[in-house]
């Protein structure tokens, strides 16, 4: 269950928050790049549920994907990571998932044939926005 232990690092994380500023939170947005390829609805599902009983159990809870952004340093063309994957088979597409780097070693770029990639959007799971009440 690696979505739960996900879910309970960003409650708390929160849950810190309100307890250093004090007040309400009226909303939260926790933001899922692509790479991470974390299921949105079973996230906010897991949020919804284990803030319950918390100080955030009256909380907006928002949930966004965010769509990756893999620029070649080569030629300076930019991709999505659909683009990317494709042509790769299921244990490099895993092996990415948790080790994005390895476009590196995987992937070439669909303009110039080489392997520089910088991914610019999409790796992480961040807290995004926490609207306070004070
Ligand atoms: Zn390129």
């Amino acid at each position: 269950m690696h979505e739960l232990t996900l879910v309970e690092g960003i409650i708390s994380y929160i849950l810190d928050i309100v307890h250093e500023k004090g007040g309400h939170v009226v909303s939260f947005k926790v933001v899922i790049g692509e790479f991470a390829q974390f299921d949105k609805n079973l996230i906010k599902d897991l949020l919804l549920e284990l803030v319950k009983g918390t100080e955030l159990e009256n909380s907006k809870v928002m949930v966004e994907i965010e769509k990756a952004v893999v620029t070649c340093l080569c030629c300076n063309s930019k991709w999505g990571m659909d683009e990317l994957l494709k042509p790769l088979n299921n244990d490099q597409r895993e092996m990415i998932h948790f080790l994005p780097e390895l476009l590196n070693s995987f992937s070439r770029c669909p303009n110039c044939g080489k392997s520089c990639f910088e991914i610019e959007k999409g790796r992480s799971v961040r807290v995004a926005e926490v609207k306070l009440n004070v």
